[in-house]
């Protein structure tokens, strides 16, 4: 079903976001740990797309191997970095043919180890024009409940999105984030920009410290210091740091859907225990 469709027809929506592993024993392993998730009824799954177009052949792989097993939706990404016209029109062929209707298009992130990249389409907005110009597929965009680490501030950010939204934008998926305060914010601030499209909120369930470190620098994400404080006191304790992590997903879950947010997406790192955990306390 389209995200359009999806969003006025239901109050709320839970997906999971995995990425395409790089060898076959990890595609196993994904897998496996999608039997777990599937049993929690996703609306739809999303597939990452790896900045850098190495492994595009292991994406479309991961792709067809998930549509063959699986009955749920799949959305996949498609970003601007290290991609042309040319890559896009044969992505769509593909997509078309699996019956895809959704995508979610990014700019993607430069990858580290390549020279850049961004040749036919600069910003998301491009892709999203571009997009729906060639296809009737629904299309999601990102957004940033504490601004993209580039922009130079939320409200600058937000006139950003809001040219994703004109070029054609269906659904916003945000950023990880762990203060709901901030979250609620930020709709309060894209639904005064005149922009009423769904907001699904991204969580992360916290695995280990250097987990959060690594994606909380990246991703320009703020820890409360409450939580750092009791992650940090156990950084050694990773069975600790993962209990915690599902305590407290299920209570800003909770509160989320308390507040008529629109969808829960997981970003579920390729593992089913903490989300499936998190969703047995909530629903
Ligand atoms: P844009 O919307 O293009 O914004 C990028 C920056 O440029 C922002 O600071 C924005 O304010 C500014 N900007 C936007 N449009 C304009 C304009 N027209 N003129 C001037 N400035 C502008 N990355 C991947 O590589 N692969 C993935 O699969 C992937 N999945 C993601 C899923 C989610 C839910 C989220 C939230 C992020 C994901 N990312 C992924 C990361 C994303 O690609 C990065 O955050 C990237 O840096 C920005 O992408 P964007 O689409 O938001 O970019």
């Amino acid at each position: 079903m389209k995200l359009s469709e999806l969003y006025n027809t239901k109050k709320r929506t839970i997906s999971f976001e995995v990425f395409p592993p790089d060898t076959d024993e990890k595609c196993e392993k994904l897998y496996l740990e999608m039997i777990e998730l599937a049993k929690f009824k996703p609306d739809f799954i999303s597939l990452t797309y790896g900045a850098g177009g190495k492994n595009d052949v292991q994406a479309k792989e991961v792709l067809n191997a998930l549509h063959e097993r699986f009955e749920f939706e799949i959305m996949p990404h498609l970003t601007c970095v290290c991609s042309n016209k040319k890559f896009i029109d044969e992505s769509l062929n593909f997509l078309k043919q699996l019956g895809t209707e959704n995508i979610l298009a990014l700019r993607g992130d430069k990858p580290n180890d390549s020279e850049i990249t961004c040749t036919d389409f600069h910003y998301a907005n491009e892709l999203v024009e571009y997009l729906k110009a060639k296809t009737n597929f629904s299309i999601a965009v990102a957004g940033y409940p504490e601004g993209h680490i580039e922009s130079k501030n939320i409200e600058d950010d937000i006139k950003n999105l809001k040219k994703k939204i004109n070029a054609g934008g269906d659904a916003i998926f945000t950023q990880l984030f762990f203060d709901n305060d901030k979250f609620y914010k930020y709709k309060e601030l894209v639904i005064n920009a005149g922009i009423t499209k769904p907001i699904i909120a991204g969580i992360m369930p916290i695995l280990n410290l250097k987990q959060l470190q690594k994606m909380t620098t990246l991703a320009n994400v703020s820890i409360p210091k409450k939580l750092l404080n009791k992650i940090e006191e156990h950084s050694e304790d990773s069975n600790y740091i993962k209990e915690l992590g599902i305590e407290f997903a299920s209570v800003q879950c909770e509160d989320l859907l308390a507040n008529e947010t629109n969808g829960l997406h997981f970003f579920t790192l390729n593992k089913s225990y903490s989300t499936s955990k998190i969703l047995t306390n909530i629903l």
